[in-house]
Formats: C-alpha cells, sequence, structure tokens
C-alpha cells in the first residue's frame, strides 16, 4: 500500500475544508454565487498559508461542469482532474522559475485561444513577484484587454514587489498566518481521522515549529509520525524537534522571582544529569521571557495551554519589566559561549571558524546555529562541490521535501554567517552515496559495541529513522 503524505492527502478541496482564511473565503463565495467574475485575483500571504490551494479551489469553482459556483460538484471530470493537478486549462507556473519574458510572452501567446475543456483557461502564477519587468509588461497588456475565457490567479509572498499598474488590476486578498491553537485543533482532527494516537501537548509543539504554515505542520507531523512510530507522543516530538521541556525553563524563572537561588541551582542540576543542552536551553529560555513581557504588555495576546498561559501571567506579575528585559538579555548573549575555550578571545575564535571549511560537509552540517526542517535539510544533504564561493549540495529524492526554497534560504544565511561572506547555494535532487551526517550517525550506531551487543545478543534491531546525529 502506498503512503501518501498528510499534507497532499489532506490537501483542502473545497472552501468548507479550508482552515483559518474565512474572510477570504466568505468574499469569494459572494463574488462566485452572484456571478460578479474578476478577470485577475491575487492572493497574498506568507508561504503554506494555503494561497495554490485556494487558486486551485477557486479555477474548480470556475470550472465545475455543473455551472459556476462556490460549490464545485467534486464528482465531474474538470472537478476531478484539477485535484489530481492533470487539468488542462488549468496552467500552473512558478514565476521563480519563468521568470524570463520569453517564457511569459509564450505563455500569453498561447492565451488568446479557447479553452480545449474547460469554461476558462486559468492561470495560476506562483511567487509572481519574481517576474522580470519586462515579464510583467507582457502580462499587463493581456491585462488590459483579457479575453473573456481567461482568469489570472497570482499569489505572492511579497505583493510589495508587484507593479502597481498590475496590482490595480487584480482583486486582492491577503491570507493570514494562521494561529497555532487552530493547528494543533487541525492536526488532532486529522489524527483522528487517521486512527493514531497522540498527545496533545505533542500537537501544540508542532503546531508552534510551523509557526503559522499548516504545510509545515503537516510535514513535521509526516516525520513525528515517521519519528514516533505512529505514537505521537509529547516526549518524541521534543526530542525530534531538539525542544527542551518547557517546565525546566518556567521553574527556574519562578526560582528567579522568589529570589530562591538554592532552587535554581537545583533545577540547572536536574537538567545537567539529564544531559539537556544548556546552548539550547539558554535560546528557549529566550523565548519564554519573551512570552513574559508579552504577557506584562497584553495578557490578552498570550497563546499558551496547559497551565503555562497561567505561569506565565504569574511571572509577569512577579518580575519587573527591567527584569525581565535583563534575563532575556543575560540568556540571548549566554547562548553560543563555550567556556572550555575562554582563553581564546572571541574575535580569534569565530576568525578560526570562519573560512576554515575542511570539506567535511557532515562535520560543518551539525555544527551550523540552524534548528527544525532547515537542520535537517544540512544533516540530510551531501557534499556536491564548494570552490570557495558557491557550494552545491545534494539530497536524495526520498529527502527531497526538506529541500524547499525557505529552508535553503535558512540554510545559506546560516552557511554566510559561519563563513562571514555570502554563499552561492544551490541544492541537486539525486540520489546520495552515503556521505550525509545522517548517514555517519547511523554508522556510528552500528559500531558502537554496545548496540552491537543488544543487536547480537537480544535480537534487537536499529530504527535508522529514529538516529539523529549529535551536536
Ligand atoms: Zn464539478
Amino acid at each position: 500500500m502506498s503512503y501518501q503524505v498528510l499534507a497532499r492527502k489532506w490537501r483542502p478541496r473545497t472552501f468548507e475544508s479550508l482552515v483559518g482564511q474565512e474572510h477570504v473565503v466568505k468574499a469569494l463565495r459572494n463574488a462566485l454565487d452572484q456571478k460578479r467574475l474578476h478577470h485577475a485575483y491575487l492572493f497574498s500571504g506568507t508561504r503554506g498559508v494555503g494561497k495554490t490551494t485556494l487558486a486551485r479551489i477557486l479555477a474548480k469553482c470556475l470550472n465545475c461542469e455543473t455551472g459556476i459556483s462556490s460549490s464545485p460538484c467534486g464528482k465531474c471530470s474538470a472537478c476531478v482532474e484539477i485535484d489530481a493537478g492533470r487539468f488542462v486549462d488549468l496552467i500552473e507556473v512558478d514565476a521563480a522559475t519563468n521568470t524570463k519574458v520569453d517564457e511569459m510572452r509564450q505563455l500569453l501567446e498561447n492565451s488568446v485561444y479557447a479553452p480545449a475543456r474547460g469554461r476558462f483557461k486559468v492561470y495560476v502564477i506562483d511567487e509572481v513577484h519574481m517576474l522580470s519587468t519586462s515579464a510583467f509588461n507582457a502580462m499587463l497588456k493581456t491585462l488590459e484587454e483579457p479575453p473573456e475565457h481567461i482568469k489570472f490567479i497570482l499569489a505572492t509572498t511579497d505583493p510589495q514587489k508587484i507593479p502597481v499598474t498590475v496590482l490595480s488590476r487584480c482583486l486582492q486578498f491577503n491570507l493570514k498566518q494562521m494561529p497555532s491553537r487552530a493547528i494543533a485543533a487541525h492536526l488532532e482532527t486529522i489524527l483522528a481521522e487517521e486512527r493514531l494516537p497522540a498527545e496533545a501537548g505533542a500537537l501544540r509543539l508542532l503546531a508552534e515549529c510551523a509557526r503559522g504554515s499548516m504545510r509545515d505542520a503537516l510535514s513535521l507531523l509526516d516525520q513525528a509520525i515517521a519519528y514516533s512510530a505512529g505514537n505521537v507522543t509529547e516526549q518524541a516530538v521534543r526530542s525530534m524537534l531538539g525542544t527542551i521541556d518547557d517546565s525546566f525553563l518556567y521553574s527556574i524563572l519562578e526560582g528567579l522571582a522568589r529570589g530562591d537561588s538554592d532552587a535554581v541551582l537545583a533545577i540547572a542540576e536536574d537538567m545537567r544529569s539529564r544531559s539537556v543542552g544548556f546552548d539550547g536551553a539558554l535560546q528557549d529560555l529566550g523565548t519564554v521571557l519573551h512570552r513574559v513581557a508579552l504577557a506584562q504588555a497584553a495578557p490578552g495576546a498570550v497563546d499558551a495551554e496547559g497551565g503555562l498561559r497561567e505561569r506565565l501571567v504569574a511571572l509577569g506579575r512577579a518580575l519587573g519589566p527591567e527584569e525581565v528585559q535583563l534575563y532575556y538579555q543575560i540568556a540571548i548573549h549566554g547562548a553560543g559561549g563555550e567556556p572550555s575555550d575562554a582563553a581564546t578571545p572571541a574575535g580569534d575564535r569565530q576568525a578560526a571558524a570562519r573560512g576554515s571549511f575542511d570539506g567535511d560537509w557532515p562535520k560543518l552540517a551539525n555544527s551550523l546555529n540552524l534548528g527544525g526542517i532547515a537542520k535537517q535539510l544540512a544533516q540530510a544533504s551531501e557534499l556536491g562541490s564548494f570552490d570557495g564561493e558557491a557550494l552545491e549540495l545534494c539530497v536524495s529524492p526520498a529527502a527531497k521535501h526538506l529541500a524547499e526554497k525557505s529552508y535553503q534560504e535558512k540554510l545559506r544565511g546560516a552557511l554566510q554567517e559561519r563563513f562571514g561572506k555570502p554563499v552561492r547555494l544551490t541544492v541537486t535532487i539525486r540520489e546520495t552515496t552515503g556521505n550525509t551526517a545522517r548517514d555517519r550517525a547511523a554508522a556510528a550506531v552500528g559500531r558502537d559495541a554496545f548496540v552491537r551487543d543488544l543487536v547480537e545478543n537480544f535480537d534487537a534491531t536499529i530504527v535508522e529513522s529514529s538516529i539523529k546525529p549529535a551536536q
């Protein structure tokens, strides 16, 4: 049985199933039901909020064989083919890769021909702000006198880069980032349908890590299911994401607020005995302090569950705003200092770290200042080539979901930070040869005498997906 990734399986196919964009859906439904159709629509919003999903639903509304409506049947050949991504009159273009004027002109020249199957030829142009000026000009001509059978649906993460002449001819909708509470609730619904057990705390963590993007949330959920072998517990998700149990951090701050230094030291000792990384803990402490400051300034805006809201508000009352600011600075500056190198001045250490790439990509990948999926991208990729400026990485087709543009961008940023100069990064999808940070970690685990003993004498098996490279 083939496994379909959740993000694709649960991609909304109707307005009803779209989570969190009620304001846009309401306006579009009214326009469709009253047959007030526009030639061009622009959906703006951060990545993963559902722009192209919405575009496909709108394309169905316009081309459903039962008539134009806000509730396409989902059964006719037009609806089915649009859902399957193979409807001839739905032309989807990614402007990030088709920026040239010739390509745009070709596309628009073809637009004069009547649709082959549908009522309208629908052009969905994703990341439209990436088009060149001349490509925009070519499009503008069509937008000024659009043939009756054409609809444009433009999507962008950066509407400010779109020429005003184009903007003024579009009906604009701004899609909102989804609150983590709504994301967590949606994940819960999906897991119930999939009959998989999950802890509420696990879903809260995944939703927070997704930062408003349902697509990221579903992709993380897929990973969590694999990582935890189908039992999505809070502990498994914490370990997958590399986050630590918040309750330590809250207890530390509560101890500080009481002036109870013994309690604070006892918590630190407890963390040490559990091998909690202090670097990550300090970073997370910064996040908690940020939320305490928010609780002081705007208690109503605090979005937290499981009793954490009460603790945040109580901390906000117990600590003064200046104290919170001071602790925040200590946490932020404290993270990343390595006491063992204290004799070397910080500047020298940074210079030594810079440009010191010895070709050992797995080692570098593990040490980059990255989190979440961008870190996984680094650890799952293999070095193609590096000439001091341009770095080529390879990712196997199985891990291609990690190579999305935004994660590449984060990785590029971390490399630039490390090398102290801009790095041109390209990520190629092809079979890797087994020299990624992940492969190395798996090999090390396999060599470990204790592990070998377990495998040989106790019939144990190594779950490869559960292996994570150490920092
Ligand atoms: Zn239909």
